[in-house]
Protein backbone atom coordinates (compact mmCIF):
# COMPACT_ATOMS: atom_id res chain seq x y z
CA UNK A 1 0.00 0.00 0.00
CA UNK A 2 1.22 3.51 -0.91
CA UNK A 3 1.96 5.79 2.11
CA UNK A 4 -0.71 8.49 2.21
CA UNK A 5 0.48 12.26 1.67
CA UNK A 6 -2.02 15.29 2.26
CA UNK A 7 -1.00 18.63 0.90
CA UNK A 8 -3.01 21.86 2.20
CA UNK A 9 -1.64 24.61 -0.11
CA UNK A 10 -4.03 27.26 -0.99
CA UNK A 11 -2.06 28.43 -3.97
CA UNK A 12 -3.38 26.20 -7.03
CA UNK A 13 0.26 25.86 -9.04
CA UNK A 14 2.17 25.04 -5.93
CA UNK A 15 -0.34 22.63 -4.97
CA UNK A 16 -0.17 20.95 -8.15
CA UNK A 17 3.46 20.61 -8.52
CA UNK A 18 2.92 19.19 -5.05
CA UNK A 19 0.80 16.75 -5.96
CA UNK A 20 2.69 15.86 -9.25
CA UNK A 21 5.62 15.57 -7.86
CA UNK A 22 4.79 13.16 -4.45
CA UNK A 23 2.21 11.12 -7.14
CA UNK A 24 5.56 10.32 -9.37
CA UNK A 25 7.69 9.06 -6.03
CA UNK A 26 4.82 7.04 -5.65
CA UNK A 27 2.29 8.08 -2.64
CA UNK A 28 -0.95 8.44 -2.63
CA UNK A 29 -1.56 12.10 -2.70
CA UNK A 30 -4.51 14.18 -1.35
CA UNK A 31 -4.79 17.89 -2.07
CA UNK A 32 -6.95 20.86 -0.26
CA UNK A 33 -6.41 24.51 -0.08
CA UNK A 34 -7.71 25.70 3.29
CA UNK A 35 -7.42 24.77 7.02
CA UNK A 36 -10.92 23.58 7.80
CA UNK A 37 -10.67 21.46 4.43
CA UNK A 38 -7.18 20.23 6.00
CA UNK A 39 -8.61 19.17 9.12
CA UNK A 40 -11.68 17.17 7.31
CA UNK A 41 -9.27 15.19 5.19
CA UNK A 42 -7.00 14.18 7.93
CA UNK A 43 -9.69 12.91 9.91
CA UNK A 44 -10.70 11.08 6.97
CA UNK A 45 -8.21 10.26 5.46
CA UNK A 46 -5.52 9.32 7.83
CA UNK A 47 -2.52 10.46 6.07
CA UNK A 48 1.08 9.11 7.23
CA UNK A 49 2.20 12.89 6.46
CA UNK A 50 0.99 16.10 5.97
CA UNK A 51 2.49 18.72 4.21
CA UNK A 52 1.23 22.19 5.97
CA UNK A 53 1.52 26.14 4.30
CA UNK A 54 1.37 28.26 6.90
CA UNK A 55 -0.30 30.80 5.17
CA UNK A 56 -3.52 29.88 4.77
CA UNK A 57 -7.22 31.82 4.09
CA UNK A 58 -9.01 31.26 7.40
CA UNK A 59 -7.33 29.39 9.56
CA UNK A 60 -4.07 28.91 8.91
CA UNK A 61 -1.33 26.10 9.58
CA UNK A 62 -0.38 26.74 12.99
CA UNK A 63 -3.98 26.48 14.26
CA UNK A 64 -4.61 23.02 11.80
CA UNK A 65 -1.33 21.82 13.20
CA UNK A 66 -2.60 22.21 16.91
CA UNK A 67 -5.67 21.02 16.33
CA UNK A 68 -4.40 18.12 15.06
CA UNK A 69 -1.67 17.25 17.48
CA UNK A 70 -4.04 16.87 19.98
CA UNK A 71 -5.77 14.01 17.66
CA UNK A 72 -2.56 12.06 16.25
CA UNK A 73 0.57 11.72 15.59
CA UNK A 74 1.25 11.73 11.47
CA UNK A 75 4.36 13.62 10.64
CA UNK A 76 3.79 17.08 10.07
CA UNK A 77 5.89 19.07 7.35
CA UNK A 78 5.75 22.65 7.39
CA UNK A 79 5.82 25.06 4.50
CA UNK A 80 6.93 28.59 5.78
CA UNK A 81 6.87 31.61 3.56
CA UNK A 82 10.24 33.38 4.78
CA UNK A 83 13.33 32.11 6.78
CA UNK A 84 12.00 33.25 9.71
CA UNK A 85 13.32 31.83 12.99
CA UNK A 86 9.60 33.04 14.36
CA UNK A 87 7.44 30.86 12.26
CA UNK A 88 10.24 27.94 12.30
CA UNK A 89 9.79 27.84 16.61
CA UNK A 90 6.25 28.42 16.50
CA UNK A 91 5.61 25.54 14.12
CA UNK A 92 7.90 23.23 16.18
CA UNK A 93 5.96 25.03 19.38
CA UNK A 94 2.45 23.54 18.14
CA UNK A 95 3.77 19.99 16.77
CA UNK A 96 5.32 19.91 13.14
CA UNK A 97 8.20 17.62 12.96
CA UNK A 98 9.74 19.40 10.46
CA UNK A 99 9.74 22.95 8.30
CA UNK A 100 10.88 23.54 4.68
CA UNK A 101 11.41 27.41 3.51
CA UNK A 102 9.94 28.93 0.26
CA UNK A 103 10.98 28.68 -2.51
CA UNK A 104 12.44 25.35 -2.09
CA UNK A 105 13.55 22.55 -5.06
CA UNK A 106 10.73 19.49 -5.26
CA UNK A 107 14.02 17.06 -4.65
CA UNK A 108 14.48 19.32 -1.16
CA UNK A 109 11.01 18.64 -0.42
CA UNK A 110 11.18 14.98 -1.92
CA UNK A 111 14.05 14.37 0.86
CA UNK A 112 12.37 15.73 3.69
CA UNK A 113 8.92 13.65 2.71
CA UNK A 114 11.02 10.08 2.71
CA UNK A 115 13.01 11.17 5.93
CA UNK A 116 9.46 11.89 7.82
CA UNK A 117 8.40 8.87 6.82
CA UNK A 118 11.11 6.74 7.53
CA UNK A 119 11.26 8.05 11.00
CA UNK A 120 7.80 7.58 11.30
CA UNK A 121 8.04 4.13 10.25
CA UNK A 122 10.96 3.56 12.76
CA UNK A 123 8.42 4.86 15.36
CA UNK A 124 5.58 2.60 14.88
CA UNK A 125 7.95 -0.67 14.34
CA UNK A 126 9.66 0.24 17.75
CA UNK A 127 5.79 0.80 19.19
CA UNK A 128 4.99 -2.92 17.64
CA UNK A 129 2.20 -1.44 15.70
CA UNK A 130 3.59 -2.37 11.94
CA UNK A 131 5.79 -4.52 10.64
CA UNK A 132 6.64 -2.54 7.52
CA UNK A 133 9.98 -2.78 6.83
CA UNK A 134 12.51 -0.34 4.75
CA UNK A 135 12.36 -0.67 1.48
CA UNK A 136 16.40 -2.91 0.30
CA UNK A 137 19.04 -0.97 0.62
CA UNK A 138 17.94 2.79 0.79
CA UNK A 139 21.10 5.04 0.61
CA UNK A 140 21.73 8.59 0.64
CA UNK A 141 25.18 9.33 -1.19
CA UNK A 142 27.49 12.44 -1.03
CA UNK A 143 30.21 11.72 -3.22
CA UNK A 144 32.74 9.27 -1.61
CA UNK A 145 30.52 8.71 1.52
CA UNK A 146 27.65 6.65 1.31
CA UNK A 147 25.07 6.37 4.78
CA UNK A 148 23.28 3.01 4.00
CA UNK A 149 19.78 3.47 5.83
CA UNK A 150 18.87 0.05 6.47
CA UNK A 151 21.94 -1.51 7.48
CA UNK A 152 22.65 2.03 9.64
CA UNK A 153 26.29 1.95 7.69
CA UNK A 154 28.10 4.70 6.49
CA UNK A 155 31.09 4.24 4.10
CA UNK A 156 33.46 6.83 2.94
CA UNK A 157 35.75 5.07 -0.09
CA UNK A 158 33.71 2.13 0.18
CA UNK A 159 35.54 1.23 3.58
CA UNK A 160 33.07 1.11 6.41
CA UNK A 161 33.59 3.88 9.04
CA UNK A 162 32.50 3.15 12.95
CA UNK A 163 30.49 5.44 14.15
CA UNK A 164 29.12 5.56 18.03
CA UNK A 165 24.81 5.55 17.51
CA UNK A 166 24.40 8.99 18.32
CA UNK A 167 27.49 10.32 15.56
CA UNK A 168 25.63 8.08 13.09
CA UNK A 169 21.90 9.96 14.50
CA UNK A 170 23.40 13.54 14.36
CA UNK A 171 25.52 12.52 10.53
CA UNK A 172 21.68 11.24 9.12
CA UNK A 173 19.81 14.09 10.92
CA UNK A 174 22.05 16.62 9.16
CA UNK A 175 21.95 15.04 6.16
CA UNK A 176 18.24 14.68 5.86
CA UNK A 177 18.88 18.50 6.10
CA UNK A 178 21.58 19.28 3.34
CA UNK A 179 22.73 22.34 2.84
CA UNK A 180 20.12 23.87 5.33
CA UNK A 181 21.99 25.97 8.52
CA UNK A 182 20.80 24.16 11.19
CA UNK A 183 21.14 25.57 14.88
CA UNK A 184 22.84 23.97 17.84
CA UNK A 185 19.48 23.99 19.51
CA UNK A 186 17.45 22.61 16.65
CA UNK A 187 20.17 19.76 16.61
CA UNK A 188 20.08 19.03 20.13
CA UNK A 189 16.37 19.06 20.56
CA UNK A 190 15.95 16.54 17.30
CA UNK A 191 18.74 14.30 17.99
CA UNK A 192 19.13 14.15 21.52
CA UNK A 193 15.08 14.90 22.46
CA UNK A 194 13.49 17.60 24.49
CA UNK A 195 14.47 16.09 27.74
CA UNK A 196 18.00 15.63 27.03
CA UNK A 197 20.11 17.39 30.08
CA UNK A 198 23.08 18.57 28.58
CA UNK A 199 24.27 21.68 26.44
CA UNK A 200 24.93 22.78 22.98
CA UNK A 201 28.52 21.80 23.65
CA UNK A 202 27.08 18.58 23.51
CA UNK A 203 26.83 19.27 19.43
CA UNK A 204 30.14 20.70 19.12
CA UNK A 205 31.89 17.36 20.73
CA UNK A 206 29.70 15.28 18.13
CA UNK A 207 30.37 17.17 14.96
CA UNK A 208 34.18 17.27 16.10
CA UNK A 209 34.30 13.09 16.46
CA UNK A 210 32.42 12.91 13.25
CA UNK A 211 34.43 15.11 11.29
CA UNK A 212 37.69 13.32 12.24
CA UNK A 213 35.77 10.36 10.83
CA UNK A 214 34.35 11.87 7.75
CA UNK A 215 36.56 14.52 6.57
CA UNK A 216 39.54 14.77 4.47
CA UNK A 217 41.02 17.21 6.70
CA UNK A 218 39.22 17.51 9.85
CA UNK A 219 40.61 21.06 10.60
CA UNK A 220 39.07 22.41 7.43
CA UNK A 221 35.95 20.98 7.34
CA UNK A 222 34.37 20.94 3.59
CA UNK A 223 31.06 18.42 4.78
CA UNK A 224 30.00 19.78 8.16
CA UNK A 225 30.57 23.50 8.07
CA UNK A 226 30.59 25.87 10.78
CA UNK A 227 28.18 28.47 10.44
CA UNK A 228 29.20 31.89 12.11
CA UNK A 229 26.55 32.84 15.19
CA UNK A 230 24.45 29.88 14.05
CA UNK A 231 25.51 26.15 14.14
CA UNK A 232 26.34 23.63 11.47
CA UNK A 233 25.51 22.86 7.78
CA UNK A 234 25.79 19.64 6.00
CA UNK A 235 27.53 20.44 2.58
CA UNK A 236 27.75 16.89 1.32
CA1 LIG B 1 -0.38 29.71 1.15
Amino acid sequence: MPEKILVVEDELSLQETLAYNLKKEGYDVETVGDGHSALEAARKGKPDLIVLDIMLPEMDGFEVARILRKETSTAILMLTARDDEIDRVVGLEVGADDYLTKPFSMRELIARVKAQLRRARYIREEAGMASVSLPAHEKLTFGNLVIDLTRREVTLNAEPVQLKPKEYELLLFLAEHHRQMLSRGFILERVWGWDFIGDSRTVDVHVRWLRQKIETSPGEPKRIVTVRGGGYRFEG
